[in-house]
């Protein structure tokens, strides 16, 4: 891991920052809220240079580094340095380069880069959200022990891809795929919500923590191929029978709202996450989304934290029906930008990139 120093000592150096992101999952919104905060903006592609951009003319950055691999990011640190580059990473980004080698990237970097092993190891994670009073679904210790529907994920982000229902040890068995690290949770039945939070911790008003304040930029849903389509085909067993095997790959993300009177808990939950990433490992700063289902009793449950942009966010490019009451207009890229530009203003960059 690149030391809080070196990074530090980088900074000192730092003027006129170039505000850079791999260009895939939320890099639309990441360069266009750059824009809009005064900051240039440099897209790292791998093999071209990707001709979606010049359609998106207020979101294409102002310059492109190209690649062979993700893996070739880290032999370009010096010169990306020079630029004076600070990177947003986004799950594509920790995801195709490996969290190892995210962690190394000797640039800095938006965020505490601690967070990393908190959330890529699916145990350390169940320790960090149940340690900070977050209610998540019954974790299933052994295969053996499924004496219900349960939801079988392999670790780090995938999109959803992989992941599988088993009602019992022998439908658990036909799906897993061998060498791979699973954790295994209750199915809980109920609807999803994926909330995006910001914790800054430069920021004085608002929804105060013990250090800093809370916001929530927006809520959205996913579309999931092919379960969220699957019930017009009927019932699942006589489904399974023919080969049709439910998958949760998400295609895209639709807007949504919470119930009002379920906004307190919403929040008490992302405080508490974030006071606990503050005993644990220095904090997680900046956004982060809470991965929800919420049953008719109208309790949550949290089934995983992603610790930076989600790719839902990107609903919310103009602002959303939470932002709106902040500061209209104001997207998660935005308000990453606008935080740099704030740790920029008061001299504490080094407390927001890592
Ligand atoms: P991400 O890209 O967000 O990291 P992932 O591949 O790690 O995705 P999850 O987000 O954990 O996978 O789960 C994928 C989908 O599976 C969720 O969006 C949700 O629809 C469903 N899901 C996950 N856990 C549960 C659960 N315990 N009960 C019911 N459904 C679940």
């Amino acid at each position: 891991m690149v030391t809080r120093k070196a990074i530090a000592s980088i900074l000192s150096d730092y003027g006129d920052i170039v505000i850079a992101t791999v260009c895939s999952h939320s890099s639309l919104q990441i360069f266009h809220g750059a824009r809009q905060e005064g900051f240039r903006t440099l897209g790292i592609a791998i093999g071209k240079q990707p001709r979606f951009y010049d359609a998106f003319p207020l979101a294409k950055p102002d310059e492109f580094l190209i690649v062979d691999s993700y893996a070739d990011i880290l032999d370009q640190a010096e010169d990306l340095v020079a630029k004076q580059v600070v990177t947003v990473p986004h799950g594509s980004f920790v995801e195709y380069m490996g969290s190892e080698v995210f962690a190394k990237l000797p640039i800095p970097t938006f965020g505490n880069r601690e967070v990393l092993k908190w959330e890529s190891d699916r145990e350390k994670q169940r320790e960090w959200l149940t340690s900070a009073g977050v209610p998540m679904p019954m974790k299933i210790e052994r295969p053996q022990d499924i004496d219900r529907p349960v939801f079988v994920k392999y670790y780090g982000a995938k999109g959803g891809r992989g992941s599988f229902i088993a009602k019992n040890h022998e439908d658990f068995k036909e799906s897993i795929q061998p060498g791979m690290k699973y954790a295994i949770q209750e199915y809980v039945v109920g609807t999803r919500y994926y909330m995006h939070y910001f914790y800054s911790p430069l920021a004085s008003s608002g929804y105060a923590l013990s250090r800093g304040s809370l916001e929530m930029l927006g809520v959205d849903r996913r579309d999931e191929a092919n379960i969220d389509e699957m019930y017009k085909l009927g019932a699942q067993e006589a489904l399974r029978k023919m080969g049709l095997l439910p998958t949760f790959v998400v295609t895209g993300n639709m807007p949504v709202v919470l119930r009002e009177s379920l906004l307190p808990k919403a929040f008490e939950m992302g405080e508490q996450v974030v006071e606990r990433s503050m005993e644990l490992f220095g904090g997680m700063i900046g956004p982060f989304c809470l991965e929800t289902i919420v049953t008719d009793k109208l309790e949550f449950k949290v089934f995983e934290i992603s610790t930076r942009i989600v790719a839902g966010t990107n609903l919310f490019i103009a602002g959303s029906p939470y932002s709106d009451l902040t500061e209209p207009g104001m997207s998660t890229g935005r308000r990453i930008a606008r935080e740099i530009r704030i740790g920029q203003k008061q001299g504490r960059l080094a407390d927001i990139l890592s």
